[in-house]
């Protein structure tokens, strides 16, 4: 798949995780403020509840008071009952305490303003109260307008008699609160915010608040606009109180929970954004690295191509090596070759004419015996031939078992003039039954007669001249050993270096090239060789050959 398409991919699923994040924990910020908002209910109401439940008993107490009960008694010091109701306003903190008769006038009050004998029996905590329960109304005060709240009680033990009244000022019972973080309203059966934590609430009715009202996650929302103190965005948790006949609602900031999803959903963004960094530099080394391989690979392929063509060519540069050698070897022999060829050649035509004579003389058996002279010599140079035939030929490169003493006669046949012409002493230390070793037959004699050559040249200057040539056999070798009484080896370290010599340059012999191949050639046999300076003195070379099986 080509890149961009990862890559759009991956900003997709970003995104869409990024979004999933903003939506799980804007949701779980919504869980938690509706929580929040079904405690801010418990407790602010139950706060009210504490304020207004001592309101409450304080009708109950006065409608049994000796003094309240003597009310609408005739003789009774009316001046005296409203100090007593002023008393008890007071210490209370009620705003105002007044007893009414049952036609609903106003007998005595705690506020020497009020206007006695003002007819409320059309409040509703009047009928109430008349009716043995205990009246509790909000309204505002018709005086001042003031939100209060009106609790009432039938005065004892004569219910029909009169009524006792106890106003609460709700701006008072707000006072003593502490600032709620929330916006709290309580409102009534006509949806007015009757009493409210926040003062530009009040008396506000919820007509002109339900601006705009949609629902989140199963929350209710309100987008409020521009009123004070309000959020422009709350969430609304709402409780019927039944003690106070109210509906709770609080106004819950959303804006908390919007900017805390946002804070997340970024940071999930940032995280898969740095992932995406990683992930792409992760694959940009990967890229590079494998980039890198290939470029090796192809350098190692080029290098092995080289190897090999290397290879074939040195190949066949020491084949043509091998082959030069021997024709170095083969220019040596040839003179002495034609020199040992024109030995029987001689013989040959001695006995001819021997024979020829001794037929004209009528006797057939001398003639017959020369005839079986010649068919030897004949014999001696095929021999000759032969060898040197095997030498010059291109031996294929196969290993197979050869006769080491017929290869070691063969050689010193070859070498045979130049020995006697040289006046050396060719000790063999070797059995005339044969020795089968693996190797090539032209090869191996290649290797003893450039064995033996060395020897010769070695021993030209040396007064006494000889060579010894011994075979040792072991379990699975046979060595071959070529020792001359020359001055030995300069340096035997370096004498299978090729083009090592010490011999004179321009001459036939000194290519520095015999020892080098004569090891190589041992070496592809499986064999080893190896050379010393004897402690007797001269030269000493050591073929180890392994022993064909027979
Ligand atoms: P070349 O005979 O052409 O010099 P070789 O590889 O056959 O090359 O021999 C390398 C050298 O090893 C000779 O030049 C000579 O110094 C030394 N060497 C080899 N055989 C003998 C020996 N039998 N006695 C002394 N030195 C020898």
């Amino acid at each position: 798949m080509p890149r961009p398409v990862y890559i759009l991919s991956y900003i997709l699923l970003s995104m869409t995780v990024t979004f999933a994040a903003y939506v799980v924990s804007l949701q779980a910020g919504f869980d938690r403020l509706a929580q929040t908002g079904r405690v801010r209910i418990d407790q602010t109401s139950d706060r009210l509840l504490g304020q207004l439940s001592s309101f409450k008993q304080l009708p109950n107490i006065l409608a049994r008071h000796p003094t309240v009960m003597r009310a609408f008694d005739p003789k009774t010091d009316l001046d005296g009952l409203n100090g007593f109701l002023s008393n008890t306003a007071l210490l209370s903190g009620a705003r105002t305490i007044f007893v009414v008769n049952a036609n609903g006038e106003i007998v005595s009050s705690s506020n020497t303003q009020a206007t006695l004998g003002a007819n409320i029996s059309d409040q509703p905590y009047m009928r109430a109260a008349l009716n043995g329960r205990l009246g509790f109304f909000t309204a505002l005060n018709p005086d001042d307008d003031a939100r209060t709240i009106f609790i009432s009680r039938a005065i004892t033990p004569h219910p029909t008699r009169g009524v006792v009244v106890v106003a609460v000022d709700v701006a008072a019972l707000e006072f003593e609160w502490h600032v709620d973080e929330e916006a709290l309203a309580f409102f009534d059966d006509t949806q007015t915010a009757f009493i409210s934590n926040r003062s530009s609430l009040a008396m506000r009715n919820i007509s002109t608040l339900e601006a705009n009202q949609t629902h989140l996650f199963g929350h209710p929302l309100w987008t409020l606009g521009d009123i004070g103190e309000l959020p422009d965005e709350a969430m609304i948790q709402s409780k019927y109180l039944p003690r106070l006949e109210m509906t709770a609602r609080v106004f819950l900031p959303t804006q908390t929970a919007r900017s805390a999803a946002r804070l997340q959903a970024a940071l999930v963004l940032a995280i898969l954004f740095g992932l995406g960094v990683v992930l792409w530099a992760l694959w940009l080394r990967r890229k590079n690295l494998s980039e890198q391989l290939a470029i090796e690979e192809a350098a190692n392929f080029t290098l092995e191509a080289r190897v090999e063509k290397r290879t074939v060519q040195l190949k066949l540069a020491q084949y043509q090596l091998v082959q030069a050698g021997k024709l170095t070897a083969l220019g040596e022999m040839s003179a002495g070759i034609s020199h040992e060829l024109n030995q029987p050649l001689a013989a040959m035509q001695n006995y001819a004419e021997n024979g020829a004579k001794m037929l004209d003389r009528d006797r057939v058996q001398d003639a017959k015996e020369n005839f079986g002279l010649i068919k030897e010599q004949i014999h001696r140079a095929t021999r000759i031939i032969s060898s040197l035939r095997a030498f010059a030929r291109k031996e294929k490169e196969t290993i197979e078992p050869v006769n080491l003493t017929e290869i070691i006669d063969d050689s010193l046949r070859l070498a045979e003039t130049r020995i006697v012409d040289a006046g050396v002493k060719v000790q063999r230390f070797v059995d005339t039954k044969s020795v089968m070793v693996m190797g090539g037959h032209v090869r191996l004699q290649q290797v003893v007669i450039n064995l033996l050559t060395n020897a010769l040249d070695a021993l030209d200057q040396s007064d006494e001249k000889d060579i010894l040539i011994s075979l040792s056999q072991a379990t699975q070798t046979v060595t071959l050993i070529i020792r001359d009484t020359g001055e030995g080896l300069e340096n035997p370290e370096r004498v299978f270096e090729p083009f090592y010599s010490t011999k004179d340059i321009g001459s036939s012999k000194g290519m520095g090239l015999g020892l080098s191949i004569s090891y190589g050639i041992i070496g592809s046999f499986g064999g080893e060789m190896s050379c010393r300076n004897h402690p007797m003195g001269g030269a000493e070379f050591s073929v180890i050959l392994q022993k064909a099986a027979s």
